[in-house]
């Protein structure tokens, strides 16, 4: 047996591994993972490595490859639970090795660490004024403006000098040589978290009773270092946030540290600054708009111990901890919590199966817990504990459920129902806030009737068809296709059409219906630059606005205490996203974003807008009706065989030439359909059948264990590898997509 072993583990160049042979005495021991020592280069001088690998294929002639000397066995640091870690990503989200090492190892970067430089004055005040009148003379206007600001502040940031004095570096240079100033080095790391006394809330909280006792028990894991993964079900401002910080505490008491996943940072500034202010300086952050270089200076504060609570995204799950010691993972439900490049891994079993290692628990918070936690739950796998009221004063808001096919009978052809319309006037003179929600998320050219609300869907999956340019619609599971409709298949009516809406048709819209009321919007478009989302939220916090509009960025986990209206634009639109989770996702943002409106000491009212209000989805979402919604769901993924009742294998099959395609992700169904009592389906045309050229189709494989899945995924890949009619095909794998 041979290892694949690597010399750096935080290095750029993971790929350089070097391949050693594992001796007799030592094959029961090495394990990837482990430390050993090899003899490199050619002095044969011994070095420490890590195996990542081991293979029974030699990459080179067997006599050059040389042994492994030793095993230190019993250190096993954060490095060798690292590679573990990527070895266990490897196996079940299908990547390989090196993917899931520059996954999980934070790399170094070419830039080193931060610097502050900064110039300071070397002579005497009274030396520089007298200096200052030479440079006078020989009009060096550049020398005269920095020494004249350094006799009033000695000490001056390089940043300073260069922006705001705009003084060159040959400047700078000549003063240093003529030893009249100095430049001086200093590393640091940033503290990337932006204070913002908008949201400082200091009042100190009492835990309530259901609080209290779920704090309770999950800390009595921490103490006693037990796993558990707990499904922390509360509606929305029931204080799930609460009940972290109060068992995070505990966590920082024992002298260990914990991870907290939010789902995009940007949007939930608001919660981290609350951890900001119960923790200090010991919180810090990562986001994705952070360089490599202050993702790697974060990660090495946290190995330092100079941290204890890092709050980030699915990432931050790979913070090397000395003494982990609890990882929550709020709104659990959250699409971004899966990650969309290889390996595809979801945040929720990698947390899990870490927790699991550490024997340290797992809090899973929602107010609309995903199907797959909430089925977990009931099978007993996960503990479940439920908050069932909104904390402190505050009560659930009044719902009401507009039917838009009525009103468009009723003459009214505005986007906004009657009620909404009296509802908005109504707060405005109130002077309480009003957020307005267009859900857009995933909509992907569906077809639907505006006088009946019949949408067109796939005869076999119930999913909804989706709009091609070549006047077809289309299943992207299982390929079927018809040609589009003009006439409604339901009522006969003509208008049968793609709905189309955007947030900033419908910001200009209430700027002409509501011309005193002032506006903010948050989409795409506001929100590019970085520090956008904060921008917008401090303005809506600071109560420059009466009416934030925007899609479903606004509605996740804000907290904002006099927003007393919620309307929703188009509650529907998010249904008919053609993915089985549709109906899943529409609950959750309708619930999510009822759930912005009365969390202070006013009542809260939410409008719902809708063409089908029999829906299911929206139903029990107007009822804020969480097991209702679940009974029902779950129940159709039985009959339907979609996750968390099976497994699912997605793969996406890719080519220039359409031909290779065909005939790729032909042989590759075949393939999958004899292995393992797999249900294969497709291939069919991918959501955009064609981007930049490329044609992409899809197979799904269903089967009940995951671990089959995983099987037939190695099978699958290692017939693709070096296989000739995928020269030009690439091939894509993706669990429980
Ligand atoms: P969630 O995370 O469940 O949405 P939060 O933790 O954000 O809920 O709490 C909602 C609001 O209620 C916040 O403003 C919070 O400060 C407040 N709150 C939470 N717990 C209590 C409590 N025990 N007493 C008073 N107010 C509370
Ligand atoms: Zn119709
Ligand atoms: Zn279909």
């Amino acid at each position: 047996m041979f290892a694949d072993i690597i010399i750096d583990i935080s290095h750029e160049q993971l790929d350089r591994t070097f391949q050693y042979n594992i001796p007799d005495n030592l094959r029961d021991i090495v394990k990837i993972g482990s430390q050993v020592r090899i003899p490199f280069g050619r002095g044969n001088k011994l070095i420490t490595g890590y195996v990542i690998d081991i293979t029974s294929k030699a990459n080179y002639p067997v006599d050059k490859i040389k042994n492994i000397e030793s095993c230190l066995e019993d250190r096993v640091g954060i490095a060798s639970d690292m590679i573990n870690l990527a070895y266990w990503i490897k196996k079940n989200f299908a990547s390989t090795m090196n993917q899931a090492l520059k996954t999980v190892i934070p790399v170094k970067d070419k830039v080193g660490p931060k610097e502050k430089k900064s110039v300071v004055l070397k002579v005497t005040k009274e030396k520089a004024v007298i200096l200052n009148e030479t440079y006078k003379k020989k009009n060096s206007k550049a020398k005269v403006r920095l020494i004249e600001a350094l006799i009033e502040e000695p000490v001056l940031e390089m940043e300073i000098i260069r922006n705001k004095l705009n003084i060159s570096t040959s400047t700078i240079n000549l003063l240093e040589k003529d030893n009249v100033i100095e430049v001086t080095t200093k590393k640091y790391y940033r503290n990337p978290v932006k204070d913002n006394d908008a949201f400082k809330k200091n009042k100190a909280i009492v835990l309530n009773k259901e609080q209290e006792e779920a704090a309770n028990t999950i800390k009595k894991d921490v103490e006693e270092q037990r796993y558990n993964t707990y499904l922390l079900h509360g509606v929305t401002g029931s204080g799930k946030t609460e009940v972290y910080l109060d068992v995070i505490k505990e966590v920082i008491d024992e002298g260990k540290q914990a991870i907290v996943l939010i789902p995009e940072i940007a949007l939930t500034f608001q919660t981290v600054l609350r951890f900001y202010h119960r923790f200090g300086s010991k919180v810090s952050i990562l986001n994705s708009k952070m360089s490599k270089g202050e993702r790697y200076d974060q990660f090495l504060r946290s190995m330092k111990g100079e941290i204890s609570v890092i709050i980030g995204p699915r990432s931050a799950l790979f913070t090397p901890f000395p003494n982990l010691g609890l990882i929550v993972i709020d709104e659990e439900h959250e699409g971004a919590y899966k990650s969309d490049k290889t390996p595809r891994y979801h945040a929720r079993p990698v947390a899990i199966h870490i927790a699991k290692n550490k024997q340290i628990p797992v809090i899973l918070g929602s107010a609309t817990p995903s199907i797959e936690s909430y089925e977990l739950a009931k099978r007993g796998e996960y503990k479940l504990i439920t908050l069932n009221n909104r904390a402190g004063n505050a009560t659930l808001p009044k719902i009401y459920v507009e039917d838009m096919r009525r009103e468009l009978q009723m003459g009214n052809r505005s986007v906004f129902s009657k009620r909404l319309q009296s509802l908005i006037v109504d707060r405005l003179e109130k002077k309480q806030q009003i957020m307005l929600f267009l859900n857009k998320r995933g909509v992907a050219g569906f077809i639907s009737c505006r006088s009946c609300g019949h949408v067109m869907k796939c005869p076999h999956c119930d999913i909804s068809l989706t709009a091609h340019n070549n006047g077809k619609l289309m299943c992207h599971y299982c390929g079927y296709e018809q040609p589009n409709v003009t006439i409604c298949p339901e009522c006969g009516s003509k208008y049968i059409a793609g709905f189309r809406a955007g947030t900033q048709a419908l910001e200009s819209l209430i700027n002409k219906m509501y011309p005193t009321a002032k506006v903010l919007r948050m989409d795409m478009d506001t929100t590019k630059n970085k520090g956008g989302h904060e921008k917008i939220l401090e303005q809506f916090a600071n109560h420059e606005a009466d009416i934030l509009v925007g899609t479903q960025m606004i509605v996740k986990g804000h907290d904002f205490p006099d927003v007393t209206l919620v309307g929703i634009v188009a509650a529907d639109m998010s249904l008919y996203a053609g993915d089985y989770r549709a109906p899943e996702v529409t609950f959750q943002l309708l619930t999510q974003s009822a759930g912005r409106a009365g969390r202070g000491n006013k009542k809260g009212e939410v409008v719902i807008q809708t063409y089908t209000p029999e829906h299911y989805s929206i139903e029990t979402a107007a009822n804020q009706d969480y097991i209702g919604f679940y009974e029902q769901e779950i129940a159709y993924r039985k009959l339907l065989g979609y996750p968390p009742i099976i497994n699912m294998l997605k793969i996406t099959v890719s080519s220039a030439s359409e031909e290779a395609l065909d005939e790729a992700s032909n042989l590759l169904k075949d393939r999958a359909s004899n292995l393992d009592n797999s249900i294969v389906l497709g291939p069919s045309k991918a959501n955009i059948y064609k981007i930049n050229d490329i044609f992409s189709k899809v197979i799904y494989i269903r089967n009940k264990e995951y671990d089959k899945l995983t099987l037939i995924y190695e099978n699958l890949d290692a017939y693709v590898v070096g296989n000739p009619k995928f020269r030009n095909v690439s091939v894509n794998y993706d669990f429980n997509a």
